[in-house]
């Protein structure tokens, strides 16, 4: 298949071009490099990736995916371009609503228009807000947190919209706590493996509790769904909560580091859990992985960058 990624030089995006095109599809990535976080990385993504002969496209969605479009013949369209970030939302909540709600209404018309047979968006666990236990997808009522969330709700209600109005083909999938090699420099283990081997303390803020989940995981469920050509809306979870306070705890004493202790920030729910059996029923997707060997394979792949 022809298949176009949007954010594709991002954490999520890469893994799962290079995966897609190890697959046999034929890849095309498009990025506008923004500066969310450090642009080297990206770039270092963007390199494997033409490495592995996939092309990738410098290109803003808001202004050149239509062009874009119109140059390939796509199969099926991953829209992984966002700007993500709980605390980044509450100074600046417009900007969600440009980058999170109307890059996807911008990416359901192209589709439409140029006639894209499926299109599958990232969403995020943030849509299910303060809840505990095991999250099924039906618990998400629009009932957030913070702008992020609020964003990434509405932009999968545009998806519903397209699919009922349109019977387009759209899968929203919501992530929970990605993490891997070639992550993400806001989130907590990049931070706190950053930290321990830079000798300083690890910041926890409160004593949240998460579904880390690892990126292979990720982009192996990403790929089933592909396959099975399913519609709908899945959770992509490890169904795993993890106390990130242990976590800090274990590399602390690994690496010889403190732990410091910060307040609650502002819009981040304290719990994220995954029930992923809509997932598992409906194309096959189990995670696998465990969060050791995951985080082994994150500290080898911080150590060979240093
Ligand atoms: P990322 O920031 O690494 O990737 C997003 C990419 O989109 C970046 O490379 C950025 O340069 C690009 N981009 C931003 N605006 C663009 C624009 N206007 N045009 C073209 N490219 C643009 O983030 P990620 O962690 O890979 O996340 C991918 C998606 O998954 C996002 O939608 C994010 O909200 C969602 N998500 C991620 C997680 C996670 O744990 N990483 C969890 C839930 C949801």
């Amino acid at each position: 298949m022809q298949i176009g990624i949007t954010g594709g030089a991002g954490f999520i995006g890469a893994a799962l071009a290079i995966r897609l095109q190890a697959s046999g599809h034929t890849v095309y990535v498009m990025d506008a490099f923004t500066d969310y976080y450090d642009v080297e990385l990206k770039l270092a993504r963007a390199q494997r990736l033409q490495a592995n002969r996939i092309n990738v496209f410098d290109g803003n969605v808001h202004e050149e995916l239509g062009t874009w479009c119109e140059a390939h013949t796509f199969d099926a369209l991953f829209h992984l371009a966002a700007l993500p970030g709980v605390p980044g939302s509450l100074t600046e909540p417009h900007r969600y609503i440009e980058d999170d709600i109307a890059m996807t209404v911008t990416v359901l018309e192209a589709a439409r228009t140029h006639g894209i047979p499926h299109v599958f968006f990232a969403s995020s666990s943030s849509v299910y807000g303060e809840q505990t236990g095991a999250l099924f997808e039906q618990q998400a009522t629009g009932n957030v947190m913070s702008p992020y969330a609020a964003a990434k709700y509405s932009a999968e209600t545009f998806c519903r919209t397209y699919h009922n109005l349109y019977d387009m083909n759209v899968t929203i999938f919501r992530f929970f706590t990605v993490y891997g090699p070639f992550g993400r420099p806001d989130m907590a283990l990049f931070r706190f493996i950053e930290q321990a081997l830079d000798g300083q303390p690890l910041t926890v803020f409160d004593d949240p509790v998460r579904d880390f989940t690892y990126i292979d995981d990720i982009t192996r469920g990403m790929e089933q769904a592909l396959e099975a050509k399913v519609t709908g809306t899945f959770n992509l979870g490890a169904n795993r909560p993890e106390s990130v306070r242990d976590i800090a705890a274990m590399l602390s004493e690994r690496f010889n580091v403190p732990v410091r202790s910060a307040p609650a920030r502002t819009g981040d729910v304290s719990m994220t859990w995954s029930n992923t059996d809509a997932a598992r029923q409906t194309f096959g997707y189990v995670p696998s992985f465990t969060l050791a060997d995951g985080i082994e394979r994150m500290i080898r792949w911080h150590l060979e960058r240093r």
